[in-house]
């Protein structure tokens, strides 16, 4: 993902480094050219206006006409202003003064977030942490058996509703879920939702309905980079619904162009957490939006 925006934002660097003095119109025509390759990218129009505007005050300011070298500089402003779209610094957890702190992840049907639990509680159990997984989506045939197959893999306990009980409700199993860690002394509580195909009503209320029972310290919305404009969309709808606290973007490793994930920060105002990079227990990390901007700027 993001081969193709950095291959493009490398081509208008390679020009830029080639003059000495930049003129206005030189300092334009860069702008034109990289909001060109950011629309291509896919990354949201609001999300590419605010960011050129960023960068052009700072690039006709001062700033720039002081500088040493003006490409290099152009080409740092465009680094720190990647960087504040993406969210700035990378921001931590939080957790509960008084635990189990209650993980609640949210998002589409397919959108990963099964095993982003199960990746998310191995992350966690090597930083040190006990924590439990609850299998609280009962909408799509066998995501708690999967749930159960993930956690056995990443050896994190599940909790899941009992076999051969019925369909059950969702929003008990969350809150018996959070019972059940603060019994066993497991320090975090991460809770696996139903999600649909596409935003939907039900889905919405049923989230909410878990969210008010278990008062979580954390709603991180999970979406799937490959989907395009949808995961603005989508992360708008949840915001205004359920709510929540911070992003996982998952499948970063697919071909997509990936621009309107990297949206998803700065339309929604909240911070990237981690990110999923493969089907593997282990591709998932802390996103840190310095790094992603050094890879997308290469
Ligand atoms: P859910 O419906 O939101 O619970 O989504 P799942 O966790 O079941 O994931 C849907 C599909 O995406 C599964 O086939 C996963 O293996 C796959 N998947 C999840 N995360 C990633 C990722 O980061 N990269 C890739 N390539 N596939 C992923």
């Amino acid at each position: 993902m993001f081969e193709a925006l950095a291959d493009r934002l490398e081509a208008v660097f390679k020009t830029l480094r080639g003059k000495g003095r930049l003129s206005e119109a030189d300092i334009d025509a860069t702008l034109r050219e990289i909001r060109l390759a950011l629309l291509e990218a896919d990354v949201a129009l609001p999300v590419v206006r605010d960011f050129l505007s960023g960068v052009r005050e700072r690039a006709r300011s001062a700033e720039l006409s002081r500088a040493l070298n003006p490409a290099q500089q152009v080409i740092s402003i465009v680094n720190e202003e990647l960087i504040r779209i993406l969210g700035g610094q990378a921001r931590r957890l939080r957790f509960a003064k008084n635990p189990p702190s209650v993980i609640l992840l949210a998002g589409l049907q397919g959108s990963g977030k099964t095993t982003v639990a199960a990746k998310l509680g191995r992350w966690l159990a090597k930083q040190g942490h006990t924590p439990v997984l609850v299998a609280a989506d009962l909408q799509r045939p066998n995501a708690v058996e999967q749930l159960q197959v993930l956690g056995a893999r990443a050896e994190v306990p599940v909790f899941a509703p009992e076999p051969g009980s019925g369909v059950g409700d969702p929003v008990d199993v969350a809150r018996r879920g959070v019972e059940f860690a603060r019994r066993r002394l497991h320090d975090i509580v991460v809770i696996d939702t139903a999600g649909r195909l596409g935003v939907d009503e039900d889905m919405m209320r049923q989230a909410m309905e878990i969210r008010d029972a278990t008062e979580p310290d954390e709603i991180l919305f999970v979406v799937d980079a490959m989907v395009g404009q949808d995961a603005v969309t989508t992360a708008r709808a949840f915001l205004d619904g359920v709510g929540f606290d911070g992003v996982i973007l998952t499948k970063l490793d697919g071909d997509a162009r990936g621009g309107a994930a990297l949206s998803v920060a700065s339309v929604t105002g909240k911070q990237i957490l981690f990110a999923s990079t493969g089907e593997k227990l282990d591709d998932f990390d802390v996103f840190h939006p310095e790094r992603m901007a050094s890879r997308i700027l290469g």
